[in-house]
């Protein structure tokens, strides 16, 4: 049997975007796709498939699977595990492959949630009947999420894992959904699950405790310990509901230099070189500022002023140095404009558009061409509300039609 190995299953544009005061746009969105793909990263959770407002975003970013724009990172929507949830999917995302059913799990909320809607064993079958129908629909890989398994007992944890399996789910999703766990708490109850089930897991952890990432590999490192792969749930600057969920850097560079990790595989395809970039980016599109003091990414991830550590660091950057910036593709300059600038928005001309491009080394074959990603990079500026940044002028000339539909909503 191979040895089991750790994967990374990006939850940005599902428990990011659902979280309190922040957003993002349908092309902010898809921009996170891209940069997912570009850092090797397995699977992005990349929306709510039952939403209407999604759907043109989510039938778009599948296209974009089609035309290979996306092909490391599968795309995978979030639903409740409820059978009529699944047909809606389906029939408003017809070719979505990759679903995560969710149902709560715990006395707290079957009790105080369901109000008698249902009780333990319909929950088990509604979820069971959700799976099924998933399958039946033509899904090629199905989540069973446990939402409050922290708090669940772990007899009926174990008899509801058990019951996904045998419906035909290849992953059950283990969230601490209060953050409530320790590492202590979540290795032991994980181990326990996967000795009993064997299946692979999904680690799915909050911040609430400050023990996000922590919790995050004590879960992986238990699945992997009996057996089975781990899949760990990240968000980009561990964006996420309340305290937020564990960061995609931090848990990435905890599982290759933490202290006992040696002998865990992380998924190869992971390249940590887009690390600094796809940080950058969702800072900007989220509005929220990165701290100083975020690990990898942030300013002071590499900065040394005390006597003993500057002079440490420059003799031999292993003395106060865990990992190379290098290694985070950072240490490139940024080259800021400070003359004259021609940007490009919503009340844009194709005089000043033509020259944002040229700048790019985007050419267009015609006039007619050229006026019509003009009209689409106004669009594009008006759908997100901030300067549109290079990486997305260029996506939008690429495939037009796709940002089209990207940009269109009909409530
Ligand atoms: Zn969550």
């Amino acid at each position: 049997m191979p040895k089991p190995r750790i994967y990374i299953i990006d939850v940005t544009n599902r428990d990011g975007v659902q979280t309190s005061r922040i957003c993002l746009s349908k092309l902010e969105k898809t921009m996170i796709n891209l940069y997912l793909n570009e850092m090797g990263i397995f699977q992005s959770e990349f929306g709510f498939p039952v939403t209407h407002h999604e759907t043109n975003y989510l039938n778009a970013n599948l296209e974009l699977v089609k035309r290979g724009a996306l092909k490391s990172t599968r795309l995978e929507g979030w639903v409740r595990a409820i059978k009529e949830d699944v047909k809606t999917a389906f029939k408003l995302v017809p070719q979505i492959k990759h679903l995560n059913l969710s149902i709560s799990t715990s006395e707290q909320m079957i009790v105080h949630k369901f109000k008698g809607k249902l009780d333990y064993a319909s929950v088990i079958s509604e979820m069971s009947e959700a799976v099924k129908e998933a399958r039946e629909s033509g899904a090629e890989s199905i989540g069973v999420n446990a939402e409050d398994a922290s708090r669940t007992k772990m007899d009926y944890l174990s008899e509801f894992a058990r019951a996904a399996k045998k419906a035909g789910a290849d992953r059950l999703r283990y969230c601490d959904t209060l953050g409530c766990d320790t590492p202590f708490t979540i290795y032991e109850r994980v181990k326990e699950l996967v000795d009993a089930v064997k299946m692979p897991v999904e680690i799915h952890c909050h911040n609430d405790l400050g023990l996000v990432v922590a919790n995050s590999i004590a879960g992986a490192k238990a699945a992997n310990d009996a057996g089975q792969d781990a899949y760990i749930n990240t968000c980009v600057n561990g964006m996420g509901e309340r305290a937020g969920n564990a960061d995609l850097v931090s848990v990435i560079l905890a599982i290759k230099y933490g202290s006992g990790m040696q002998g865990y595989s992380l998924d190869e395809n992971v390249n940590l070189k887009m690390a600094w970039k796809i940080g950058k980016y969702a800072s900007y599109a989220f509005g929220v500022p990165i701290p100083i003091n975020q690990p990898g990414i942030g300013a002071n991830a590499f900065a040394h002023e005390s006597g003993i550590h500057a002079d440490g660091a420059l003799k031999d950057r292993r003395n106060y140095e865990l990992y190379d910036f290098e290694e985070l593709g950072r240490g490139e300059p940024e080259i800021i404009e400070t003359g004259r600038k021609i940007t490009a928005g919503e009340y844009s001309g194709i005089k000043g558009f033509r020259n944002v491009y040229e700048k790019l080394e985007v050419e267009f074959h015609d006039d007619q061409e050229a006026t019509r990603v003009l009209e689409l990079v106004r669009y594009a500026n008006v759908h997100n509300q901030k300067p549109l940044v290079d990486d997305e002028l260029k996506f939008i000339a690429k495939y037009p039609d796709i940002a089209k539909q990207i940009f269109t909503m009909n409530p």
